[in-house]
């Protein structure tokens, strides 16, 4: 019997609803993933990368796998067992980062933050003289915080500066050159309004002089990854390594197109005015905000869930009654905290006077 798939408010951690135009590019006739025509989309889906990512990387490319794959692949390729990563912890994501560093035997000098609070520099400098690398979540999804990269790229000194994007991308500027990020990843399905499969990534020359030359993980080998996405560092010569996901990579070229077509800033005061107006309009109805004030971010907002209330049956009843769908907290916070996305095309005032009528009702009535 054939089902009825629900559309649903997607207003979680990710992934979002996708820009129609990530969704509509699914139906594209599918190319060979050598085909000219799709050497020159994958050509200009990297060059679009750049420009969200801020930087004259030639190798930015999108991996084909979610996030957590371009993680992998930041550590998998820069630390040698026995190096010293320096790692900024203030959230789940910077909890990962550590167990993905460890098991490519890294030796992990953790700098532990408060959940809820950003990344602070000074500390991350003082924790070790010389790391092979420091790396740090620019937009921690778990706790809803922005740390500052910048500060981390005015002290990072010989260490290569690995962060995490994935919320960031498509939702807030990212100066990965100015701010002297040598080794960034992102995600799709995040701010950039695109269906999740996929992982924008960025490394600098000197990040990638200094590479593992023969990682533990094949398929995230930057050396033979090159050759397959980057005309530049290949002389022009695609080779195959691995078969691209080539709807995928349409749909995200249309998704970066549109984010392009409406201007970084424009897509950055979307953000900020809904999440704005979301964090003002929780705190009316006698809402605590989780994150340190100051350092939220719009397009993530943590919320404290208010004593008494059964933090998931507020979540089914908002799936059931409005396909509202928000996430929970992690870790400690699973049960204590909300996690509401606006993201991509989510960020707007539709969603935020949604997202409020229904969470009051579900609060009074779950
Ligand atoms: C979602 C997310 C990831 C992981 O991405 P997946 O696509 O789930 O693998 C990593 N870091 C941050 C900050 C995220 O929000």
């Amino acid at each position: 019997m054939q089902q009825i798939i629900p559309t649903r408010h997607l207003f979680g951690p990710g992934p979002c609803n996708p820009y129609a135009e990530a969704t509509a590019a699914l139906g594209l006739p599918l190319l060979g993933h050598l085909d000219p025509d799709f050497i020159a989309r994958m050509d200009r889906t990297c060059e679009g990368l750049r420009t969200l990512w801020g930087t004259k990387n030639t190798r930015t490319l999108p991996l084909s796998a979610t996030g957590s794959a371009g993680m992998e692949a930041a550590f998998v390729n820069t630390i040698n067992p026995g190096d010293v990563a320096v790692i900024a912890v203030n959230g789940l994501f910077g909890e990962r980062m550590c167990e993905v560093a460890s098991r490519v035997g890294a030796e992990v000098v953790r700098v532990d933050h408060e959940y809820g609070t950003p990344v602070d520099a000074e500390r991350v400098a003082a924790a070790h003289p010389n790391p092979k690398v420091i790396a740090a979540v620019h937009a921690e999804t778990s706790t809803g915080v922005v740390s500052d990269i910048a500060a981390l790229g005015a002290i990072k000194g010989d260490a290569l500066l690995i962060v995490d994007a994935v919320t960031s991308i498509g939702g807030m500027p990212i100066e990965a050159d100015a701010w002297g990020i040598d080794v960034g990843y992102a995600g799709t399905q995040k701010c950039l309004g695109v269906a999740p499969g996929m992982a924008p990534f960025t490394i600098s020359d000197r990040a990638f002089e200094r590479r593992v030359q023969k990682p533990q993980s094949w398929y995230l080998d930057l050396g033979l990854l090159g050759g397959y996405a980057t005309t530049g560092s290949s002389g022009g010569q695609r080779t195959y390594h691995h078969t691209a996901p080539v709807a995928m990579v349409a749909s995200l070229e249309a998704g970066i197109e549109r984010v392009l077509a409406e201007g970084i800033e424009a897509v950055t005061a979307r953000h900020q005015n809904a999440g704005a107006a979301l964090q003002k309009g929780l705190q009316e109805m006698g809402l605590e905000l989780f994150a340190a004030e100051g350092h939220r971010l719009p397009q993530l907002t943590t919320v404290k869930v208010p004593e008494g209330v059964d933090s998931a049956a507020v979540r089914s009843y908002l799936l059931k009654n409005y396909g509202v769908e928000i996430g929970g907290g992690v870790g400690q916070y699973a049960a204590t905290v909300w996690r509401i996305g606006l993201m991509g095309p989510n960020a707007n005032m539709d969603s935020v006077a949604l997202i409020l009528a229904s969470l009051k009702d579900a609060i009074a009535n779950s």
